[in-house]
């Protein structure tokens, strides 16, 4: 196997499980696993999860959620992303959670179960704000009364999204939410009890625990990883993902030999410079250039030079370090820690998109 791997520990992930389950109790947790599961790895997270005890899944598209039924998942998984009609039939085939969006997708939806012979479940998605997918809270009453009309469909859930639940100011989440809570009142209404009622992304599981109602849709932090520097950390998690490699080559640069593409770095003195096997082609972004710290041997070193493709070059100084030796790209070592955030800040860019950037080429391996 190639000396860069992902390592997820798998007794963490279980531990910000069970940490998010108590937290918002009696609302029930929704893992999301879209994304390869943030990256660490989409049917061994699920599995596990799922053995833990969570009752459902979300995922983004529908190639996701089919491949975790190839895995053998059998709880019921929502597809959270918008649909295409010729799609439909698959979801039903597979017995997926689909989200109906908008009045005529809710048609489509109920027109290919009827074809089919089948019950379709779907849930409701508003839009309170974020203005990506879902029908506009201030004509949702439609969508809700033709939802109660269909005959082979059943409603078993109703959701929206928060644009900005892990914000310090939480103004506009409060908007939302109180938006969401109006289109609810529907229900009361007519006298029927709501489907399973969802808005709480990880931000608002922090922060707006009256955003919890039925259900919270937990992502990034059954990952260990805080959604943004402001969120206030009402739950402790810890990262379960650390991505490794090992030092493959090792030499002494002298002064006036630059190093890397584009001769970006060169020492005044002479230094020892070592090579790990990772690069931009495995998702260690290229703006990580003369920018990011590794850890080698327990200690905290600058790479210098652009990050290569395959390869990136770290200034170890006078240090001693050995082929073979461990490297830390994201993680813990000898006391030290370079964090999901920390690698976002060097990047400029956010941690979701650090952990859901490594790609499959780096191999994940289960601890
Ligand atoms: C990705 C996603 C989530 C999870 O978001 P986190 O911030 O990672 O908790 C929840 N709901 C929807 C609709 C999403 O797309």
């Amino acid at each position: 196997m190639r000396p860069t791997v992902v390592e997820v520990s798998l007794a963490r992930l279980g531990d910000n499980f069970r940490a998010v389950r108590a937290a918002v109790a009696p609302a029930a947790v929704m893992p999301i696993v879209k994304a390869n599961a943030y990256g660490h790895g989409l049917v061994e997270v699920a599995r596990h999860l799922v053995a833990l005890g969570a009752p459902s899944l979300g995922v983004a598209f529908l190639e996701e959620a089919l491949a975790l039924r190839r895995a053998g998942v059998a709880v019921p998984i929502l597809v959270m992303g918008g649909i295409l009609g010729n799609q439909i039939p698959v979801f039903l085939r597979h017995g997926l959670t689909l989200t109906a969006s908008s009045i005529d997708k809710l048609r489509q939806i109920d027109d290919a179960a009827r074809d089919l012979g089948v019950t379709a479940k779907v849930h409701l998605k508003i839009d309170t704000g974020m203005e990506r997918i879902g029908v506009h809270y201030y004509s949702a009453h439609g969508l809700l009364e033709r939802a109660s009309e269909c005959r082979h469909t059943v409603v078993e859930g109703i959701y929206s999204h928060f644009a900005a639940a892990d914000a310090a100011d939480l103004t506009s989440a409060r908007v939302q939410l109180a938006r969401f809570l109006e289109v609810l009142e529907w229900y009361d209404k007519q006298g029927v009890p709501p489907p399973v009622r969802h808005i709480a992304n990880s931000g608002a599981i922090l922060q707006l625990p009256e955003s919890h109602l039925d259900l919270v849709r937990a992502g990034i932090l059954l990952y260990g990883v805080y959604p943004s520097p402001e969120v206030r950390r009402t739950i402790a998690v810890r990262p379960a993902l650390s991505w490794k490699s090992r030092v493959v080559y090792f030499k002494v640069v002298t002064p006036g030999h630059a190093v890397g593409y584009g001769s970006t770095w060169q020492a005044d003195h002479p230094v020892r410079v070592v090579t790990i096997p990772v690069g931009y082609g495995d998702g260690y972004f290229r703006a990580l250039s003369n920018a990011a710290e590794i850890i080698v041997r327990g200690r905290k070193y600058p790479v210098v030079g652009r990050v290569c493709m395959d390869q990136v070059m770290v200034n170890i100084e006078w240090d001693t370090a050995y082929n073979g030796d461990e490297v830390v790209l994201l993680g813990e070592a000898g006391g030290e820690a370079i964090t999901c955030e920390d690698l976002a800040e060097w990047a400029g860019t956010i941690p979701y998109e650090v952990l859901t950037n490594i790609n499959t080429r780096v191999p994940r391996v289960y601890v």
